[in-house]
């Protein structure tokens, strides 16, 4: 299913995260980078709870449980610096892998299976183009666009 150096892609997204939060004078505390990592685990979306059950289990004894508010704080964290993207149709998250400059905004545009759960980002450019052209011809600023195709991956319609 992975078809690439997953090590390398960890890597990579953790070095950038740093370089990004650095930039913004964003803190990433250890907590908000386990959630990175937890996400950058595979490329699929997790919701908060799944999130929250694995941190709980690679907590170290002595430690202090994490709860809610901390994993939904350290997404929003996230979400803000563009790490990571929400799923709005499943409430869930999954770590961006569009490779791009620390200032760089892009629109996300996630192509997430329903049979394996896989997510593949894209860059959505013509689309989103003319989607902001649609809406400046009758007045409408867009401020927030939701991308996501539901569908089966390359690799699920081998099986
Ligand atoms: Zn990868
Ligand atoms: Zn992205
Ligand atoms: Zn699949």
């Amino acid at each position: 299913m992975l078809s690439h150096d997953h090590k390398k892609c960890i890597n990579k997204s953790i070095n950038l995260a740093h370089k990004i939060a650095n930039s913004k004078a964003a803190k990433l505390t250890p907590q908000r980078l386990q959630v990175l990592r937890i996400l950058l685990a595979g490329h699929k979306a997790l919701g908060a709870y799944d999130i929250l059950e694995i941190m709980r289990e690679q907590q170290s004894e002595g430690q202090s449980r994490p709860q809610p508010p901390t994993v939904y704080r350290a997404l929003e964290f996230l979400l803000n610096l563009n790490l990571i993207h929400k799923v709005e149709s499943q409430n869930s998250y999954y770590a961006c892998m569009i490779e791009k400059d620390v200032n760089e905004q892009h629109l996300a545009q996630a192509f997430i299976c329903d049979n394996c759960g896989n997510v593949e980002e894209k860059i959505a450019e013509t689309g989103a183009r003319n989607l902001y052209e649609k809406a400046d011809s009758f007045g409408f600023k867009i401020e927030h666009v939701i991308m996501e195709c539901r569908g089966i991956c390359a690799s699920c319609q081998l099986v």
